[in-house]
Parts: C-alpha cells; structure tokens; sequence
C-alpha cells in the first residue's frame, strides 16, 4: 500500500480508490462475498492511513483486514461519507472493477475532483510480481501442464469440443484449480477463430486443435496454449506450425529486462510476416497474469513499457487461416535478471492424438 501512494504521488494523483476485485485482494487480501450495489472502497493517499469504506453488514467479513474501517448503514448515503474522506480537488485513480454507480455517486458528491481508470493511470501497479507471487503463477502453470500431459491421451476423434473441454475443466480442477476461466477447444476451421471457445463440432481425423486453457490455482492464474493433431499432419499443416513455434521461441529468446514490451511482439510478427502469414497473426503477442488471467503489461505494438524482472505474462503468437484451421502456442513467461523464465514448460512439438 505504501508503495502504491508512492507510485501514484509519482503519477501526480492524489491517491487510489480500490474496489472488490484483484485490486482489493492484492492489497488486503480481502474478498467479499458477494461484490454489490453496497460500495465497499479502499481509500490509499498519502495523509491518511489506508481507510476502508463498507457497507456495516459486512464489518465481520472483514475483521481481519489490517486498515481502518468506517461502516455504513442501509437508508444512509453513503457517497458524502465516503467524500468526507477525500480532497474535494483530488485526482484519484479507481479500480477498473468499481461499479459505474459507484462512481457516479461519488463524482455526484465531490464534483471537484477528477477520476482515472486505474489501468490507464497506473497500469503497472500489479504488474511486478513478488518471489511469492512468482511462486504461485509457476504452481498454476505446473498445474496447467500437468492437465496437458494427460489431455493428450483422451480420445479426440469422433468426441464433440464440449466433451474434450469437459475434460481440460476436470484436469484442471483435479489439479488444484479453484476455479476454471476457459477451455477453448478449436478443431479444424474452428481453430482459425482465436475467440471460439468450443461448440458442438465432432471432432475428426485430420483436424488441427487448438486447445487453449486456465483459471485460477491458489488465487493466481494460468493459462497456455498448445495445438494438437489428430492422426499425422499434412506437410503443409507441419510447415505452418513450425513457423507459430519458431515464432514463440524467438519472441522468449527476446526477453530480457530493459526491453520494450512492443520488441517481444516485433520479434514474434516477424517470423510470421517472413514466412508469409502477417496478415493471418490477427492479436497481440501476449498479456500479463497475476490474480487475474488478463491484465497489464500488454505486449503489443505501441507499448513502450519496458520489462522489469517480476513481470510475468504470456507469450502467444498464432496463425489463423479462416475455412482451414489455427495454430497458436502459448507459454506464461516471467523475467529474471539475465532474461525469461518458463512457467509452462511442456514440449512445444506438435503432439498427435487418437
Ligand atoms: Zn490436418
Ligand atoms: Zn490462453
Ligand atoms: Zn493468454
């Protein structure tokens, strides 16, 4: 927290407004159980000591929360109690999770303070990861590895994408995953729609898939990418997948701190314009991971911000060819001080399957 009102003094803000969500629990480690039209809010500035606003109901739920607390009552307002506790002029920067009405109720209350998504005016505030952090993003990964291996030896062909992805949900479940966030399960020309998650398509001899998968192990998440055949590719298909791997390895080989972040996605692109398939790599290379699946850093074109050792996000170049089929490959990566750590590490070889 006192990092956080340093980082923001920095930004020119006068402090964070933190709302349920991964910013709460990053900070308190607090989670309500239920995220409501009751405004529970985390007041961070540096002339106060950390303040927590929730509703009085909740006040046991968060006995243990280490912060002062003000509580407030159904039938009472509670936007000019919570103003009470803010500057009137202040710049804060409040979660990207608040509720719209929350912070309508509270520009309503302090209409001469000014607020920014927290994303935007301080995008890096989750971004490096602690040893412990680290720790648990590589437990989740060994988790989604281990979910892989065994993947691989279910039956594809004549199976529907639900049932293959039933099954990714049961692996990683049985695996320590609290919760499951997705299973993409792309066969054939379904794999060409990096957004399919999966359908009732049969799966057949022949197809590529792409399966795609994380959630949440012990708070922190995961999530890899690995393309699969049914039966012996095609040369073609072969061809086409060595460029996608060669394509993750040389974006991993670029990592190191001090390089910008839109380097790791050049260096991806690259190998796939030079092969001749730029126009069919259709995202970003890849995005950050912690308490959530997707947040910053983005790697992606445009993104100056450096690595730092402790950022931890994927990398995940693909190929689409719409009608035909995708490959994408996928791997959480942290950086250490001499360059990239693998948090999935299982082969990147196309793998065939019955
Ligand atoms: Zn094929
Ligand atoms: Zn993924
Ligand atoms: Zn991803």
């Amino acid at each position: 927290m006192e990092r956080a009102v340093a980082q923001a003094a920095g930004a020119g803000l006068t402090g964070l407004l933190v709302t349920p969500g991964p910013d709460l629990t990053y900070f308190t480690g607090y989670r309500p159980t239920a995220i409501t039209e009751r405004i529970t809010m985390l007041v961070l500035d540096a002339d106060h000591d950390p303040h927590l606003i929730l509703p009085v109901l909740e006040r046991g739920d968060a006995a243990g929360v280490p912060v002062a607390i003000t509580d407030w009552a159904d039938g009472s307002d509670p936007y000019p109690a919570a103003a009470r506790l803010l500057d009137p002029a202040g710049r804060y920067a409040i979660s990207d999770s608040a509720w719209a009405m929350h912070l309508l109720g509270l520009q309503q209350a302090l209409p001469g303070a000014s607020f920014l998504a927290m994303s935007s005016a301080l995008p890096m505030l989750r971004a490096i990861k602690g040893a412990e952090e680290v720790d648990r993003l590589a437990a989740a990964g060994a988790a989604a590895d281990a979910t892989y291996q065994e993947i691989i030896s279910v039956r594809f062909e004549g199976r529907t994408e639900h049932q293959v992805g039933t099954d990714l949900a049961g692996l990683l479940t049985g695996h320590g995953h609290s919760q499951v966030d997705f299973t993409v399960v792309g066969s054939g020309p379904n794999g060409a729609n990096p957004h399919h998650e999966m359908g009732d398509r049969v799966i057949e001899r022949g197809d590529m898939v792409v399966l795609d998968f994380g959630g949440l192990k012990d708070g922190y998440g995961s999530d890899t990418t690995r393309t699969v055949h049914v039966g012996p590719p095609t040369t073609a298909e072969q061809e086409i997948f060595d460029v996608v791997r060669r394509a993750q390895e040389t974006a991993f080989a670029a990592v190191r701190p001090g390089v910008p972040c839109q380097e790791i996605d050049r260096a991806a692109r690259r190998v796939i314009e030079e092969a001749g398939y730029g126009e069919y790599f259709i995202h970003r290379t890849g995005h950050g991971i912690g308490l959530t699946t997707h947040e910053p850093p983005y790697l992606v074109e445009g993104e100056s911000q450096v690595l730092v050792p402790g950022m931890c996000f994927s990398i995940e170049p693909g190929i689409y060819l719409p009608g035909r089929f995708g490959v994408r490959i996928e791997d959480i990566v942290t950086v250490t001080e001499t360059g990239g750590r693998r948090l999935n590490n299982t082969s990147h070889a196309l793998q065939i399957v019955t």
